[in-house]
């Protein structure tokens, strides 16, 4: 059944007058799930100011009576995990064991924000002067523009408006507008916990709708995640209106392998990481470089591997990898991987034409391996964000660090060896912001800081970990002095004993 999508504001699930809107789709089926309304100007103004009307009381909120609204967030979405798994499957296409652990990785971040009261905690000295004290106080900021990317719809939104609220600030939240349902329903849960009205907004849209948040002078601050250029743009524009931002973008990334890796479970990481969610993450390995003899031996158990993933419907417990997330993206792909052969690259397995018996309309690409990519090529540069393998060979260690530093991206990386020499020496040198040493994922995790280098990244303060409360608080300085005690005789200090 087809639904609409509502903006909420203030506590108030509100239809969008506009009449403009586009569909989303389950795209394990090409069914459309409903319309998405394109909220523009004065929709983003109305959540601005019930998100404005909120602060002062919101903030006045004790810290850990923030936090244990958030608690009860966190407790709900366990209770309800299940449906949401199944709800972002139909809605996103990854497969269940990837949204339930998309899931885990966001309600790590709610459990997270909810430690705010000690996370807040500022610094003190004493005597920084005779007769002085300095002090610092994390205090929230105001109203903060949250604008997130479809490929991880419940996760991504709470890398940042837990931390946000938790600290004392109000959000107006612009999800994606390609799967939208998921989080709606996390927001009704957040309701349903205890948070007040006008303490998180959302306003659903595209292109307006972000321009006008990133233009609002009532928004102290911006967390963008998508791709880069849109990235680039949003830090530009809100920085121009005086806003602190954080934009995260996309990702090229390589991985890796020396000949003295161990193969078998160097080959799952690397599979792994660049089919797992149909290569759409931005930490998806996407370029695979085998350095001496290592590459034919990758190249041999990749494809051995890579003929046995499943592909179909992620609600179907067989399905190894499902769908991409529309008829457009799949497009994108087929045509990168069209480029590809146009350069020259060998396309030793090709999932264009893969399609999916009773599941027709659905947005399917099978898993592509190219072999002989040298690093000039479009499939080694361009980011494709789908289940396309890149296969480089190179003569050595430093070659392979070569070919990883000329990418435009710095997401993330991984390096597979059993030298400790070797890995300590890739982390020296990466330049790369997420790495890992066999490990085919450099994953999120909620405690610390997440996101890239170069064009990955904008800003200065990452998403999570305490970056998360930096952004969302400013260190207010109190140095003072209380005259009345130091010339008081009676007063201790007057007297000689400690
Ligand atoms: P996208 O850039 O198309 O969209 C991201 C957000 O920006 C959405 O809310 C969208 O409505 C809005 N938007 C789109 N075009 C816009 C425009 N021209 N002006 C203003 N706003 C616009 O990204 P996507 O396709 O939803 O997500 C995939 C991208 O996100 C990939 O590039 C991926 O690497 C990146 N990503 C990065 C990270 C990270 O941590 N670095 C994490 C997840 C995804």
């Amino acid at each position: 059944m087809s639904t609409t999508v509502r903006n909420y504001v203030g506590g108030h699930w509100l239809e969008v007058p506009t009449g403009a809107s586009v569909p989303f789709h389950n795209p394990a089926s090409g069914a459309e799930l409903g319309q998405v309304p394109l909220s523009g100007a004065s929709e983003v103004e109305a959540a601005v100011l019930a998100a404005r009307r909120a602060f002062p009381g919101w903030r006045s909120t004790p810290a850990p009576e923030r936090a244990r609204i958030l608690f009860r967030l966190k407790g709900l979405l366990e209770e309800h995990r299940e449906a949401l798994a199944v709800q972002l499957t139909t809605e996103h296409g990854k497969i269940l064991p990837e949204t339930r652990g998309e899931l885990q990785r966001g309600i790590e971040n709610v459990e997270h924000a909810c430690g705010i009261p000690s996370l807040m905690l500022g610094d003190t000295l004493e005597e920084i002067a005779r007769g002085i004290d300095t002090a610092t106080w994390r205090q929230p900021l105001g109203v903060f523009g949250v604008i997130t990317p479809y490929n991880f719809p419940v996760m991504i939104p709470l890398w940042f408006w837990p931390y946000a609220v938790a600290a004392g600030n109000t959000v107006v939240l612009k999800p994606s507008e390609q799967d939208p349902l998921t989080h709606q329903r996390i927001v009704e849960l957040a309701e349903e916990a205890g948070l007040p009205p006008g303490v998180l907004n959302v306003v659903h849209g595209g292109r307006e709708a972000v321009e006008a948040i990133c233009d609002h002078p009532g928004i102290v601050g911006v967390s963008f995640v998508g791709s880069s250029g849109v990235a680039r743009t949003v830090y530009g524009r809100a920085a121009a209106a005086g806003k602190r931002v954080q934009a995260l973008g996309g990702a090229k990334n390589h991985l890796i392998v020396l000949p003295d890796a161990d193969m078998d479970a160097t080959v799952d990481a690397c599979i792994g990481s660049i089919f797992g969610s149909t290569g759409q993450r931005c930490l998806a390995g996407s370029v695979v470089v085998g350095v001496g003899a290592a590459y034919p031996r990758v190249r041999e158990h990749l494809l051995d591997a890579v003929a046995s993933i499943r592909v179909g419907d992620g609600l179907d417990p067989e399905t190894g990898m499902g769908p991409v997330i529309s008829a457009s993206h799949r497009d994108r792909i087929r045509t990168l991987i069209g480029q590809g052969v146009a350069d020259g690259a060998r396309l030793a397995l090709d999932g264009r034409e893969v399609t999916v018996p009773g599941r027709e309309g659905g947005f399917w690409v099978g898993p592509t391996v190219f072999e002989d990519v040298t690093p000039d090529m479009a499939v080694a540069q361009e980011e494709i964000f789908g289940p396309v393998a890149a296969l480089n060979r190179a003569a050595s260690v430093d070659e392979a660090v070569g070919m990883m530093q000329r990418s435009r991206y710095g997401n993330a990386c991984s390096l597979f060896t059993t030298s400790g020499g070797a890995a300590r020496e890739f982390r020296y040198r990466a330049g790369i912001s997420m790495i890992g040493i066999n490990i085919g994922v450099a994953a999120p995790m909620a405690f610390f800081p997440f996101g890239g280098a170069r064009q990955s990244f904008f800003g200065d303060l990452k998403a999570a970990g305490r970056d998360a409360v930096s952004f969302f608080t400013d260190q207010r300085v109190v140095i003072s002095r209380w005259s009345d005690v130091s010339s008081d005789p009676h007063h201790p200090r007057q007297n000689t004993s400690p």
